[in-house]
């Protein structure tokens, strides 16, 4: 194993700190290393495996689209996207989609839609259109999305940052409200924070920030590219406050575990902004990427996953905090998406996470102290209590 992490270093570059196991198969929640050894997957590449790795029916979609057409290119119609799309704004509640492929690409579509809008339809004058963002926030790693980062480490060396972006803090009604002005074309934020730590808005912050946009007439968009479809037990995290956004950003699971797909969703009036030659992608919305979104959106309905992930990710919470584990100073999150806040006087995150997979358990830190838990939506009890005990005797080897 050392051997082929070592082969890879000379090649990739280091942008990434990986643990180090070197992974060959992957199967539903498990995965194996090369050396045979079997891991309870409870990261699930940041939701974009909330399916499962491998699942059959998506497997078998991308296999028969890819040997019929998988490429055209948005130069001509594919039979593919319509349907799609419909899905897509059928479970979203929105009116129309553009499709991407990467996440950052369809923040970047929202970008450009908000300012799109705020010009043409807002009158903002031309050049001044400001988006609010919150700290902590993260959307993506191009030069325009850090920009809009809190983040040091994100931003450093790559100047010069784009402009028009205004940073308040995460869960704070009076402070969005307090920095929109005319200029103001959209809020964009995440409705939980993921790589922030899994962090949970007050109540009530979703319909406040619903309230403040409506009254200035400013765009509330909300990036669920790790939130969205089924994580937080809900198929988007802005149902909870049942509240609707005027832009949806998705992404992750939507590619089923086996490609890249997103979109950007909108009202129509914000998506008509568009129109030929001000945006697109060569990959955006082609048949694979359609074939294998629209049959991930099926199986996220038919298999119930958002209410798996409600019924699941509060087992999981209730487990993880009747072993009351010294560790663990904090649980937060929603659905089968938690935070265990590890107490640093115990061990930083990175270390526990190492431990836990030595376990056969994988999940990985964010920050120093903050230990993420999203395994597929499709886990099983069995395995939840199993990863509840491997959590507990890997916390008590630290306290011991
Ligand atoms: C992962 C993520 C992104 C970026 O998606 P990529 O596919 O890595 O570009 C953007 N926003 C949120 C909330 C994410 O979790």
């Amino acid at each position: 194993m050392k051997a082929k992490i070592d082969f890879e270093a000379q090649y990739v570059a280091q942008n990434y700190r990986p643990l180090p196991i070197v992974l060959e198969r992957g199967q539903d929640v498990f995965v194996w290393d090369t050396a045979g050894k079997r891991y309870l997957d409870m990261m699930s590449a940041y939701s974009a495996v909330s399916f499962g790795h491998s699942h059959p029916r998506l497997v078998k979609v991308l296999c028969d689209q890819a040997g019929k057409l998988a490429i055209v290119s948005r130069a001509f119609h594919a039979d593919t996207l319509g349907p799609f799309l419909a899905r897509l704004c059928q479970v979203s509640g929105m009116d129309k989609a553009l499709p991407m492929n990467t996440g950052a690409e369809a923040v970047e579509t929202a970008i450009k839609a908000a300012r799109r809008w705020g010009y043409g339809v807002k009158g903002i004058p031309r050049g001044q259109a400001e988006i609010v963002v919150a700290a902590g926030n993260f959307h993506g790693r191009t030069t325009t999305i850090i920009s809009m980062s809190s983040n040091q480490a994100y931003q450093d060396g790559f100047w010069p940052l784009t402009p028009g972006f205004t940073v308040v803090p995460f869960g704070d009604a009076a402070a969005l409200e307090a920095v929109i002005g005319p200029n103001t074309c959209a809020v964009l934020m995440e409705p939980i924070q993921g790589e922030a730590g899994i962090i949970v808005p007050p109540e009530g912050y979703l319909k406040a920030m619903r309230a403040i946009c409506d009254r200035t007439n400013t765009l509330m968009i909300l990036d669920e590219i790790q939130s969205g479809l089924g994580r937080t037990g809900k198929m988007f995290a802005f149902e909870h406050e049942d509240v609707k956004p005027d832009g949806l950003i998705v992404g992750k699971a939507l590619g089923g575990g086996l490609i890249p797909v997103s979109a950007f969703l909108s009202r129509m009036d914000v998506m008509d902004v568009f129109v030929p030659g001000s945006h697109g992608s060569t990959f955006g919305g082609n048949p694979l990427a359609a074939a294998v979104g629209l049959e991930a959106l099926s199986v996220l309905v038919e298999e119930s996953l958002p209410e798996r992930s409600a019924r699941q990710g509060a087992y999981l919470a209730r487990g993880l905090a009747a072993i009351n584990a010294p560790g663990i100073s904090q649980i937060r999150g929603k659905g089968l998406w938690l935070g265990l806040e590890i107490d640093p006087a115990v061990a930083p995150a990175h270390s526990v996470a190492v431990s836990l997979m030595e376990h056969g358990l994988l999940a990985k830190e964010t920050h120093d102290t903050v230990l993420r838990i999203a395994p597929p939506l499709t886990i099983e009890a069995a395995e939840l209590d199993w990863a509840v005990a491997t959590i507990s005797e890997v916390l008590s080897t630290f306290t011991r």
